[in-house]
C-alpha cells in the first residue's frame, strides 16, 4: 500500500517525539491539536520556545539559567555568601528555593566532565561550608569525593543533605516538607 507523508506534519510530530516523556502517540495527538485545533496557542508556544532559548543561557557565577548576566539568586546581595550548595540542575536550584529553608549561594554542576576546576575555585573563595545536595547514588557518591578532593586544604566544611532523601530519585519528586528537614538536618562529611 501508498504511504502517503506530509513533511511539514512528520517534522512537528518527530520534535515533539524528540522531547522527555513525550511517546510517538501523544506526537502525533498533541500535533493534531496544535495544527487544527489551536493554530494561535500552537503560534504562541513556538514564540515562547524561540523567545527562552535565545534569551536564556547559564548564569556566570552559578551555572542555573538565567536571562542575565548574573541570576536573580546570585545578584542578590542579601543571600549568605558563606554557604554554597551545589546542585545537579537548575530545576533543583527553584525546588529548594520552594523549600524556603535555604539563604546561600548555588553552584549547578551536572556531572564530573562538566565540571570546571578553575572556575569552582573562583566562587568558593570566601565560602565556609559546601552543601551537596545530590540524590544519593553511587555516580553522585564519586562526584562529592572528587569535588571535595578539588577544594581540599581551603577549610571548606563539607555537608550533605540528610534522611528524606530516597535513593535514586530526582530532588523535584521529594515532597517539600522531607525535603526542608533534610537541608535543615544536613550532615557533616
Ligand atoms: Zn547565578
Amino acid at each position: 500500500m501508498k504511504r502517503y507523508r506530509i513533511e511539514a506534519f512528520e517534522n512537528l510530530v518527530e520534535a515533539l517525539n524528540a522531547l522527555p516523556t513525550i511517546g510517538r502517540k501523544s506526537a502525533v495527538r498533541l500535533a493534531y491539536h496544535m495544527i487544527q485545533d489551536d493554530r494561535f496557542g500552537a503560534m504562541k508556544l513556538a514564540h515562547a520556545i524561540e523567545e527562552a532559548v535565545g534569551e536564556l543561557h547559564p548564569c556566570r557565577r552559578c551555572h542555573a539559567v538565567s536571562a542575565d548576566e548574573l541570576c536573580p539568586i546570585c545578584s542578590d546581595e542579601n543571600r549568605d555568601r558563606s554557604k554554597l550548595c551545589i546542585v545537579q540542575n537548575t530545576r533543583d536550584v527553584y525546588t529548594i528555593e520552594e523549600s524556603g529553608r535555604y539563604d546561600g549561594l548555588y553552584y549547578v554542576v551536572s556531572s564530573v566532565e562538566d565540571l570546571d576546576e578553575e572556575h569552582l575555585a573562583q566562587v568558593t573563595e570566601g565560602v565556609e561550608e559546601v552543601i551537596f545536595a545530590f540524590p544519593p547514588s553511587i555516580a553522585n557518591d564519586t562526584m562529592i569525593l572528587y569535588i571535595e578532593s578539588r577544594l581540599e586544604g581551603k577549610g571548606i566544611v563539607f555537608t550533605r543533605i540528610a534522611q528524606g532523601v530516597p535513593t535514586g530519585v530526582e530532588l523535584d519528586s521529594v515532597d517539600l516538607l522531607s525535603l526542608s528537614r533534610a537541608i535543615e538536618d544536613r550532615t557533616r562529611i
